[in-house]
This record gives C-alpha cells, structure tokens and sequence, in this order.
C-alpha cells in the first residue's frame, strides 16, 4: 500500500495531514503522492472533487478514502478524531472497495480542437448571455431542440449536487448510467422541450449541437472551461466513462444512508 494525502488548504485540514503522515510513518505505511494505491481526501466534497482531478489518470490503481473538515462532505466518511481508527484500518486493509459509475465528457470547438474530461460530479452547459439554444440528439436521433439557461449532465453519485437543484431525481449508484437535467427551460406554444429530466442507461449516448454564435460555457465539476473570444463550443458527446472510481471499503457508508444524512438528518 502506498498512501497520499490531497488536502484542502485550511488550518484544521493541514494540521490533521501531519497527524496521518506520523500515523502512517509509525506503522511503516509508505508514502507516495506520485503513484499512490490510496488517496486520502481531507476537506469537503470540493477538495474530494479536486483529488479526483488531480489523480484520474491513475483511477485503475486508486482508491479514494474522504475525511471530512468541509461543509456538507457528501463523500466523506472519516470525522477529524477518527485518525487513530483510520490508521488502523490501513494496517488492517484486505484491498476491498466499492466503485461508481463517470461520465465521459468529449467537446468540440469551432477552431477544429477536441477536449476530454472525466466528471464525478457532473457537467454542465450554460449562457450567461443569451438564451442557450442547443439540438438534443439522443444516439444519434434528433430528440428536440432545447432553449433556456442551461443544461445539467450528471452522474449517479453526482445526482444529489447540482442534479437535485435543477429538479434531477436521485440516482441509485449501483444503476450504471447518466441523467439529464434541464435548467430554466422555455415552454411555450412555440419554443417544446420534454421538461422533466431524463436518466440514460449504460450504453447511450448524448449529444449537444449548438448553434454558430453560441456562448455557451462548459464546467466539469469544479472546473470551468474558459474559451476567449476566439473559438466557441460546437458540440458536446456524453457517454458512461470506461473507468470507475474506487473507494476503500473499510468504511464506506451506504449510498442512501448518506443521502439520508445529507438530506434529512435527524434520529432513526
Ligand atoms: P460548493 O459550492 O462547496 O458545492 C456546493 C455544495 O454541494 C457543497 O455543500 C458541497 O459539499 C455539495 N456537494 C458536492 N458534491 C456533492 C454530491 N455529490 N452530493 C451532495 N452534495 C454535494 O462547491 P464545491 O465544493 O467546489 O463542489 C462543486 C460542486 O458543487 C459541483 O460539482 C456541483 O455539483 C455543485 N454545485 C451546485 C450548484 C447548485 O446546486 N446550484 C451550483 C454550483 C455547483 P461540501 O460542503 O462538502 O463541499
Ligand atoms: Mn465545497
């Protein structure tokens, strides 16, 4: 096992990463933050957003563990005063994890370049400016022709982001897919989308046209894609990713604990 530990910036976060290299370093645990087989995540859902960009050309060999120090740390399962516990469980770890289902993001630019992301979270496409107008196109067939500020493409796990705000239903991670979720659209007699949001199955594929003009911006997560003035967005393909993340399944809470956590508290 070779540990690394992506933390955020804060006091707390910094201070409880000196606390885990002393941990790992007392019970020989090696560590590598080049080829790591364990990624410790310290900070909120953010931070773990960001160790997944950071290391997602090695997510085959990873697994992702999350501490929490953030806000709502959707996928953080290790509260800051279970360091002792944690080390234990390195120590004790049989290599067993649980995987969630990507999303592949392919972009076209009007200047001829191709771009590739990786979304945990999700993408999404917005104008700021103008009414966005983009052609659906659902394998291939044109399925409508969507006007409004945006639309949300996410992940299983992603689905309680920014999915749940523009009114996605909440997706059961073990269902190997993407959903569709639109933002502000515009309904009227003339101007149609379907309105409700839309949940692909594995092999389907998606794809946005947009129009010549458009200025239309791309995010993948935490990234923004800023294009200048001289090249534009064409068109976007998503598609389920080839590659999984993995978590250490030492201590992983259940999927719909956590939204039960997350988003509705209390006692049982
Ligand atoms: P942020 O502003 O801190 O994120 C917004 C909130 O979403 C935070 O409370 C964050 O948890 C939580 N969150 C992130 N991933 C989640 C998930 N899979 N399930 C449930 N909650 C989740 O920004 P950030 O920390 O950089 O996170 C980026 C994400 O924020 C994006 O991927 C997007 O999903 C989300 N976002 C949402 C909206 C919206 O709902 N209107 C707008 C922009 C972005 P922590 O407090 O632990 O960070
Ligand atoms: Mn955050």
């Amino acid at each position: 096992m070779k540990v690394a530990i992506y933390s955020s910036t804060t006091q707390e976060s910094q201070r409880l990463k000196r606390m885990i290299i002393q941990g790992l370093e007392q019970n020989q645990i090696e560590y590598d933050e080049e080829h790591p087989t364990v990624v410790i995540s310290i900070g909120g859902d953010g931070t773990l957003l960001s160790a997944f960009n950071h290391y997602q050309d090695q997510l085959d060999s990873i697994r992702f563990v999350g501490m929490h120090t953030g806000h709502l740390g959707f996928y953080t399962d290790w509260r800051t005063f279970e360091v002792f516990d944690l080390i234990e469980s390195l120590k004790n770890d049989s290599g067993q994890s649980v995987s969630y289902p990507l999303l592949n993001v392919d972009a076209k630019f009007s200047d001829g370049t191709k771009k590739h992301f990786v979304a945990l979270n999700e993408s999404t496409i917005r104008d700021m400016v103008k009414t966005m107008v983009c052609d659906v196109y659902i394998n291939a067939e044109l399925f409508e022709r969507f006007r409004g500020d945006g639309l949300c493409i996410s992940t299983p796990t992603g689905s309680t982001a920014y999915n749940k705000s523009v009114g996605g239903a909440i997706m059961d991670p073990k269902i190997v897919g993407f959903q569709l979720g639109e933002m502000a659209s515009l309904n009227n007699r003339v101007f149609r989308t379907l309105g409700s949001p839309i949940i692909f199955g594995a092999d389907a594929v998606l794809t946005l046209r947009l129009n010549d003009d458009s200025t239309a911006v791309l995010s993948c997560d935490r990234t923004q894609l800023m294009l200048g003035n001289t090249r534009h967005l064409m068109e976007l393909t998503y598609s389920v990713a080839k590659q999984q993340i993995k978590f250490a399944k030492f201590r992983h809470t259940n999927f719909w604990l956590r939204v039960k956590d997350s988003f509705i508290g209390g006692e049982s």
